[in-house]
């Protein structure tokens, strides 16, 4: 094909899935595969039927392959279930009757292969849970696998490319993404993906800059052409002038010495300049976010969201498996505590085994521990596999979502019948396991004295007492500029909640996003919180504000925004208060 001059500085936007600034010329991997469906003669049927049997077979020999190399590198060996997910797609009965069924109707392998999986994405597009819906990628990756060895197209292999480059192309599969060498590919940039596809999760663990979702880009351009990518805002620039080139080095000499500073922040304590000592803990959903978490400096996990285990799968987790997982992030954990929050399922996490019926207000329905003390067994489970797994570590255990003292109590009623039952069967757990809640519904906020007679601690979910406090959709581009966590009936939520947990001994974290925005640590600090949990990456950030700062000041700094009626007014007072304190920080682009 033709290659058409790309313009200078053409500028494209996708999705940022791995941080970063790289910069160099493009290694074109792959484009999308065009197939023409052709009709065949009756006679034609049985040498198509054994040219896509061929082909799923030659395509398990070149995952089983695969996974063969990935297996022996150690920091990869975690996601080989990616590999194994491929693998059972490829034996999928649907994919493979559909598909032989339109053969039989007279197409050719690559057309009834192509309805099948035009189908199959149909299927996949209407699923509600999002982790389950963008599993449609690993379903177009295996249609890519399959169409490339039907049409003899030559793949070329990410461990060919000889040259530091920019890897483009259509689709990265998980497998291509796990072979990639970081020393070579730096950066990758597709046509196709999400921020949850697999390929994003293992761009995040590998630490490749990573911009997914751009359309065409792959027909776009051709390999040594020049770029510019920027994987933290999701840009690419193709051809770039000499202006942007020298832009563009100077913020990946600024992003790379900020990532070098803040390393060196990994093992110093989050202390204030008045010596006050705060907690900074990591946010975990996955196992897959383990070592990033570790290397980030986190000091334990301070929330713990199980209802990713049970996503992406056709059964709830056996309390073997729940046990084994709780016990795993527990130990790797040590010293530190772990807060492990029981089933958050519902709202827009929706999860198809669980057979949760359609509601018109989910976000109000049968959400977190409404849904758990309904699901009554699946609860218990939960908590005799989080009980069992307290001795091998330190376990905080909480209740999501709690909107109401009575509420509240019959958790605890239902835990101290699991712990009992644990006794009488000489099983061990942690007699002293601590018992909080998340605070994150406005009931909640204006009964913190009570709630805080009843538990050991608080944790504040900012996500959503913003989305109930503001009565705004969290999840609603339509009203998204309503949704601040600035807005002062927010900060005036988090003071009375502090407040009533300090006047008691009780201990309050924030959890929330808001706790890792670097622009707000000063004001959570005022507002009287001594540990935050946050995105592991942004654990260093947070602290590298905290140590230039004192209480004493956050102090001050909050009494006078919640003076501020406004958002507006309080954010363009934080903004000028912070710029004026840490300019090196807050006048700085890349933060
Ligand atoms: C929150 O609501 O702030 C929170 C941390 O929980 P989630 O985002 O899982 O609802
Ligand atoms: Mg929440």
């Amino acid at each position: 094909m033709a290659k058409i001059e790309v313009v200078t500085d053409t500028y494209l936007v996708g999705i940022g899935v791995s941080p970063g600034i790289s910069i160099g010329e493009i290694n074109l991997l792959n484009q999308r595969t065009t197939v023409d469906d052709l009709p065949i003669m009756p006679d034609e049927v049985e040498n198509e039927l054994e040219r896509f049997r061929w082909a799923l077979e030659q395509a398990r020999e070149e995952l089983l392959e695969i996974k063969q190399t990935v297996s022996r590198k150690q920091h990869l060996r975690e996601h080989l279930y990616i590999l194994d997910t491929h693998l059972l797609i490829l034996e999928d009965e649907m994919l493979i009757r559909e598909t032989e069924k339109a053969i039989r109707g007279l197409s050719c392998s690559e057309g009834a292969l192509k309805k099948t999986l035009l189908n199959l994405r149909q299927m996949f597009e209407n699923i509600e849970d999002e982790y389950l819906r963008e599993r449609r990628s690993d379903v177009d990756a295996i249609g890519e696998r399959l169409m490339r060895i039907l049409t003899g197209e030559q793949q070329r292999s990410i461990s060919d490319i000889g040259q530091k480059a920019l890897v483009v192309a259509h689709d990265l599969s998980p497998a291509d993404t796990m072979q990639m060498d970081r020393e070579r590919v730096l950066g990758f940039i597709t046509d196709k993906g999400g921020q949850t596809s697999h390929t994003a999760i293992l761009a995040r663990a590998l630490e490749i800059p990573a911009v997914v979702g751009l359309e065409s880009i792959s027909s776009l351009v051709y390999d040594r052409l020049p770029a510019v990518m920027d994987g933290t805002n999701g840009i690419v620039i193709l051809n770039p002038s000499e202006e942007t080139f020298k832009e563009y080095l100077k913020r990946k000499q600024a992003y790379d010495y900020l990532e070098k500073e803040l390393h060196g922040f990994k093992d110093l304590p989050a202390i204030t300049t008045d010596n006050e000592r705060i907690a900074l803990r990591g946010n975990l959903e996955m196992a897959d976010e383990f070592p990033a978490a570790r290397k980030h400096g986190t000091e334990g996990v301070g929330l713990y969201r199980t209802e990713f285990l049970f996503l992406g799968r056709s059964e709830a987790p056996s309390e073997e498996e729940q046990f084994e997982a709780y016990k795993e992030i527990l130990a790797g954990m040590q010293p530190h505590p772990v807060t492990i929050r029981t089933l958050d399922i519902g709202g827009d996490k929706i999860v198809s085994h669980l057979n949760l019926e359609h509601e018109a207000n989910p976000a109000m329905g049968l959400r977190a521990v409404r849904f758990s003390l309904r699901e009554g067994g699946l609860f218990k489970t939960q908590l005799r596999a989080i009980l069992r797994a307290s001795v091998y570590g330190k376990v905080r255990l909480m209740f999501p979502m709690i909107s109401g003292v009575a509420e509240l109590r019959t958790c605890k009623r239902i835990l101290r019948d699991v712990q009992d039952r644990l006794t009488q069967e000489g099983i061990d757990f942690d007699q002293d396991i601590e018992v909080g809640i998340m605070i994150e519904t406005p009931s909640a906020v204006l009964l913190a004295d009570f709630f805080a007679e009843e538990v050991d601690f608080f944790s504040i979910g900012t996500n959503d007492l913003i989305q109930y406090c503001l009565a705004v959709d969290r999840g609603n581009e339509h009203v998204a500029y309503l949704y601040d966590p600035l807005h002062p009936a927010i900060l005036r939520a988090i003071k009375n909640i502090c407040q009533a947990a300090n006047e008691r001994d009780v201990d309050v974290c924030l959890c929330g996003e808001m706790a890792g925005e670097p622009l707000y640590a000063l004001v959570l600090l005022g507002l009287g919180l001594n540990e935050l949990s946050m995105n592991p990456a942004s654990i260093p950030r947070v602290k590298r504000v905290l140590r230039q700062v004192s209480r004493k000041d956050g102090v001050a700094l909050v009494e006078k925004l919640l003076a501020l009626k406004t958002v507006k007014e309080v954010s363009s007072c934080l903004d000028q208060e912070m710029r004026t304190r840490l300019p090196d920080i807050f006048d700085h682009a890349l933060i």
